[in-house]
């Protein structure tokens, strides 16, 4: 606003009156008086009723004559002219032109009401600004209720994110909250599947019907389409101008402005928010979009860990049924059965009652796999599934323990000789010929049946079950097709194990034993990043042992304990000599479960192997079985935190085939876990295979664990796994387990001395 001026404040209707008349019936403040004319003539002075008043009988030239002009110009400050009044003690002052033309008076009046003229110009002007703040301020307010809104919505999210798998009426809330906060007349939320069809669809301000025809948009049409398509926002001020615009479903009011957000994370797109018709036919702004793709963000981060709770929880389920139920025949496993025989056998102790354990073998199984291939061999282990439960009693319990081995309990049994009527009975039941939905024609099989009884034969589940199995090589001993109590046979096959110990016992001295050594790859460029070492005995009498039938043997006599030891420290030996020439492998060493309960020296031992080669732990992995777990104690887990406390790492070996838990994964101070062969052979040609090698890829994932592919044999098997995301394999593929100067010229050429291939 500009400064106050004279000319603001000048009167210019002031009475004109000649010096010669009188001033009688004048009432005005202030009259101004000329000579000659009082329009052309000299201006002489202000008389002003105070003096008129004074002076009764004055012509107006007395008034004025006495006094001397103090007169303004025009371009005077109205300061200067409050000054010159005080200075002159008057009220008024005329003010002239540049020719000393009379053109007004300013009084004191005069100046003040222009100043409270302008004092309200400005206060109007002021409420007008304050007005115009206030809406602003209105404004401001209203995002920022807006915007604490939307934060609670998304704390919200977050916190069902951390809890639950998504729900519907989250999804209702969030959508109407949106639509309201962002004034829209129309909202909706849909969410799609794998598959890219509406899987879950949230709507505000529509009817069903209307919603009957939009619902078929997310399928890739129109303009919410491409929001998917493209992973895109679209705002929109009239959408059916838009040329990807498909219209309107018929029966659907017709819609303007359009603002629709994708909700997506890390590239996938889970579904879209779309909202219609801004109030009062606005359009959606920038915040608006902002808002909402805020509010999309949330959602995705939502649906992304849904997604992968539910990936988790199925995995855990699967590996639940597969801890206690065999995948093919859908028999209990080696797991349930023992508990079950566990139980058996404290009922049967308690009421001292006779129960039996039957170990029973197909005979010839593997010709038949090799003959008609797996798919015959795999219906014939369903097919005796079913015999085998056909012929039993209730409250009996049919088990298989993997490959063609079967367990059948009888827990109450009166004489020896009840049991052999059933055994009878489950030879000849299998002896008949069977169709194979995988053969053309009838095939035979037999099958032999080792038998022990409680209390006869022992009062353990181990004892029963080894001396079934004992009774059992009898039966086949006696050529097959054939059921055998252990009692009349356990000389023969005791005399067979006991001269495997004996020469086990030597085997150590006599140097028979040897490491051979298997390459594990980085799948992804194909270089060596370490070695797994296996053991090996080759006995001058009973030719080459393959370990998984002498280890046993080894940790039931005690004997692994100065075997395990002398394995690894061969093991940390060769690595270190690798080392050296500049080839860093880290060494894995398998380490069984006997080991670590019972050997009291096991880290002092480890803690020497790698101080005498000079290895850093960091390049030792042992391998562990989920055996380990049966007897998890403080102190186990104590003991392996010392060991990791070395540098050394742990990897769970053959996982898939026992237990099989993610709480043991959890437990366990893990760094890398190997699946088990078993589930790598068939991940090809077996669904339920391929599933649970993907599922324990996503759950190791999300443990962080590293993961290796054991017995991957093929070019396809790798692709797969490479495919779903696993780390490092190990398998004939790359190559088998070879002497180490064979390992060396294979191996170690090919990998440019010095290169750091393990990371360590
Ligand atoms: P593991 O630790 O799972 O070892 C892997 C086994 O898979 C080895 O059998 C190896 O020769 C075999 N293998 C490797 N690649 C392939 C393939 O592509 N296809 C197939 N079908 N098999 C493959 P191996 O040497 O007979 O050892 C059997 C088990 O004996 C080992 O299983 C391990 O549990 C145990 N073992 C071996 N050495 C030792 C040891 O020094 N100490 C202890 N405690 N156990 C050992
Ligand atoms: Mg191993
Ligand atoms: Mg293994």
């Amino acid at each position: 606003m500009k400064p106050l001026k004279l000319a603001d404040c000048l009167l210019t209707d002031v009475p004109r009156r000649l010096d010669g008349e009188r001033p009688e019936g004048t009432e005005d403040p202030f009259v101004a008086v000329f000579s000659g004319s009082v329009s052309s003539g000299k201006f002489c002075g202000l008389a002003s009723l105070v003096d008129i008043a004074a002076h009764p009988g004055w012509i107006f030239a007395d008034l004025v004559e006495h006094r001397a002009i103090h007169a303004l110009s025009s371009e005077d400050s109205v300061h200067y002219a409050l000054r010159e009044m005080g200075r002159w003690r008057v009220d008024a002052l005329p003010v002239l032109d540049r020719n000393e033309a009379f053109i007004g008076l300013v009084t004191r009046t005069s100046i003040l009401r222009a100043l409270l003229l302008q004092e309200s110009r400005l206060l109007r002007e002021t409420h007008r600004l304050n007005r115009e703040i206030a809406h602003d301020k209105e404004q401001l307010a209203s995002w920022t209720f807006r915007l604490a809104n939307l934060h609670e919505a998304s704390r919200t999210l977050l916190q069902v994110l951390a809890h639950t798998s998504l729900e519907a009426d989250l999804l209702q809330h969030g959508i109407e909250a949106l639509t309201q906060l962002l004034q829209a007349r129309y909202g909706a939320i849909g969410i799609l599947d794998e598959k890219g069809a509406l899987l879950n669809f949230h709507h505000t301000g529509m009817t069903e019907q209307q919603v009957a025809g939009i619902g078929t948009f997310p399928e890739g049409r129109g303009l919410l389409g491409v929001v998917i398509r493209e992973d895109t926002v679209l705002r929109l001020p009239e959408l059916s101008r838009d040329p990807r615009s498909a219209g309107f479903p018929p029966g659907h009011p017709v819609m303007h402005s359009l603002l629709a957000v994708p909700i997506s994370h890390g590239g996938r797109v889970y579904g879209r928010i779309y909202l219609c018709e801004k109030w009062e036919g606005q359009e959606f702004t920038e915040e608006d979009e902002l808002l909402a793709k805020s509010f999309a963000n949330s959602l995705s981060l939502v649906l992304e860990n849904a997604r992968e709770m539910r990936e988790m929880q199925q995995a855990q389920q699967h590996l639940d049924y597969l801890a206690h139920f065999d995948a093919l025949t859908g028999l209990p496993n080696r797991g349930l059965i023992e508990d079950r025989l566990r139980q058996v056998l404290a009922n049967s102790q308690r009421h001292d009652r006779k129960m039996a354990l039957m170990f029973i073998d197909l005979d010839n199984f593997k010709g038949v796999n090799d003959t008609y291939g797996h798919a015959a061999g795999d219906a014939l282990l369903k097919s005796m599934a079913g015999v085998l439960t056909d012929a039993l009693r209730e409250g009996d319990t049919v088990a298989r323990l993997g490959g063609d081995e079967f367990i059948i309990l009888l827990p109450e049994v009166e004489s020896v000789q009840d049991v052999a009527t059933v055994a009878k009975k489950i030879v000849e039941a299998v002896r008949e010929p069977i169709r194979l939905p995988a053969l053309d024609h009838e095939t035979c099989v037999t099958v032999s049946v080792g038998i022990s009884m409680f209390p006869e034969d022992g009062h353990t589940p181990e004892a029963l079950m080894s001396r079934a199995d004992v009774a059992m090589y009898h039966a086949k001993s006696v050529g097959k097709n054939a059921f055998r109590f252990f009692a009349a046979s356990q000389n023969l096959v005791v005399q067979q194990r006991l001269r495997l110990e004996i020469h086990l016992r030597k085997a150590l001295a006599r140097g028979e034993l040897f490491l051979e050594y298997q390459p594990q790859i980085d799948i992804q460029d194909g270089r060596i990043v370490g070695f797994e070492a296996l053991l090996r005995w080759t006995n001058e009498e009973l030719g080459p042992v393959p370990p998984l039938e002498f280890i046993p043997v080894a940790e039931e006599t005690g004997v692994i304990i100065p075997i395990g030891a002398w394995v690894l420290r061969m093991a940390c030996r060769q690595a270190r000599e690798w080392h050296q020439q500049g080839y860093f492998l880290r060494a894995a060493v398998n380490v069984s479960a006997w080991q670590i309960h019972h050997d009291p020296e096991f880290f002092e031992t480890l803690k020497q192997c790698l101080t005498e080669s000079g290895l850093p732990g960091e390049a030792l992995e042992l391998e562990i079985t989920e055996s380990l777990m049966v007897q998890k104690t403080e102190a186990t887990l104590d003991l392996l935190e010392r060991i990791r406390g070395l540098g050394v790492r742990f990897a769970m070996d053959d996982f898939g085939t026992g237990y099989s838990s993610l709480s043991y994964l959890k437990q366990l101070p893990l760094d890398v876990v190997k699946i088990d062969r078993i589930f790598i052979h068939h991940i090809l040609h077996d669904r339920s295979d391929a599933a649970i090698v993907s599922a324990i890829l996503a759950m190791t994932r999300h443990l962080g664990l590293l993961v290796v592919a054991e017995g991957v044999e093929t070019r396809e098997q790798v692709d797969f796994l490479k495919e779903h995301g696993c780390q490092e394999v190990q398998g004939y593929y790359y190559g088998p387990p070879v002497s180490a100067p064979v390992f060396a010229a294979s191996w170690l050429n090919f990998l440019p001395s010095g290169k750091n291939a393990a990371g360590i």
